[in-house]
């Protein structure tokens, strides 16, 4: 039998090229290994986004259909909805009596989050969320999980929940392991955060040719370089940044002839845009075929979401027995 894989997305916007270098390319590379299961984390959405139930359902197509554009593929892996699994809910709860409020608010990423939210009380759900995903996976006991570097402190705090309940009750959980991608944290395109759904700063995996072209026009460079002949900082620019990682080989002369004043902006940014655009070809056109199939991408989740719902039975019965919760 496979080992299991798990991982999602909030269900908050449409997935950028930060999620497909931290974490969607590998689970296209993982998934013949691995029983894969992608979550549609709308609980996890609503974390931050309570206030607009309207938006999930829009955003739960637009991220299943995100997930098939960049190649998974929906015979050998799982795409489910996280609010219809109530084993999870089950789980956060039970796991939620050996967690520390201090334990939480500690987290690196939570503290983070926060801050840039401008939250100065800590919402219980929206504190709690690393618990919730220790129980996303949890329930499918799964053993990797392919994420982005904002996610470690969780990775982190799920292996001590989890170690914490095998101790308590029965050796019931795995220790899963995060599986960082190429790029850990891509930049946005402001330059000052990582790319982010909530932040406006993306290039998202739908967008056109020319919007890929204007968005990169638009973004950030090395302020300091105002003429072509002034030398350049590839370090804190973050179109270098993209050179790095998307025309890897090539950056070694980028990184040159920018700091000598010999490459300008201009004609960087179209190299990059153009390779960008490579990369997001084969994807449009996956895309448009899923999209020429009516109710397809519901009927994947539809699907998905009932197998995960047999699994998390399966796991909750041994939770239950683990707990001593099985009364009759
Ligand atoms: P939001 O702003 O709503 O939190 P987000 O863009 O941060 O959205 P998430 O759904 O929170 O996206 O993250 C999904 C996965 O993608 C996580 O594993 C996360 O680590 C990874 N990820 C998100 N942004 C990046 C990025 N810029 N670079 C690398 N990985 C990323
Ligand atoms: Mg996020």
């Amino acid at each position: 039998m496979k080992e299991r894989l798990l991982t999602g997305d909030r269900v908050t916007g449409n997935l950028h090229l930060g999620h497909y270098v931290g974490s969607l390319k590998n689970r296209v590379e993982l998934q013949e290994s691995y029983d894969s299961f992608f979550m549609l984390a709308d609980v996890q959405a609503l974390t931050t986004h309570y206030k607009q139930p309207e938006t999930l359902k829009a955003h739960v197509n637009q991220v299943t259909l995100d997930y098939l554009s960049v190649g998974i593929d929906p015979e050998q892996s799982t795409i489910f909805i996280q609010s219809l699994i109530p084993e999870i809910a089950e789980l956060t709860a039970y796991f939620s009596m050996f967690v520390t409020v201090n334990s939480l608010k500690h987290n690196p990423t939570i503290k983070a989050e926060a801050s840039e939210k401008g939250y100065s009380d800590l919402y219980y759900g929206f504190l709690g969320y690393p618990i919730s995903q220790t129980a996303d996976i949890a329930f499918c006991k799964a053993t990797v999980v392919p994420v982005g570097e904002d996610q470690l402190p969780h990775m982190e705090q799920s292996r001590k929940i989890l170690r914490r309940f095998n101790q308590l009750y029965a050796p019931v959980f795995n220790e899963p392991q995060a599986i960082v991608g190429d790029c850990a944290r891509l930049i946005g395109l402001d330059g000052d955060s990582k790319m982010s759904k909530s932040k406006g700063n993306t290039i998202d995996l739908d967008s056109t040719k020319q919007e890929v072209y204007d968005q990169i026009k638009k973004a950030k460079t090395d302020p300091a370089r105002i003429r072509r002949s002034d030398p350049g900082h590839p370090d804190i620019c973050p179109i270098y940044t993209y050179h790095t990682v998307f025309r890897k080989e090539e950056s070694g002369g980028i990184n040159e002839g920018c700091q000598k004043g010999m490459l300008g902006c201009v004609e960087c940014k179209a190299m990059i845009a153009a390779s960008i655009n490579t990369l997001l070809e084969p994807m449009h056109e996956r895309r448009d075929t899923y999209l020429q199939k009516s109710n397809y991408t519901k009927e994947i989740v539809q699907a998905g979401t009932e197998r995960a719902r047999l699994i998390a039975k399966e796991t909750m019965e041994e939770v239950r027995e683990a707990m001593m919760l099985n009364y009759f």
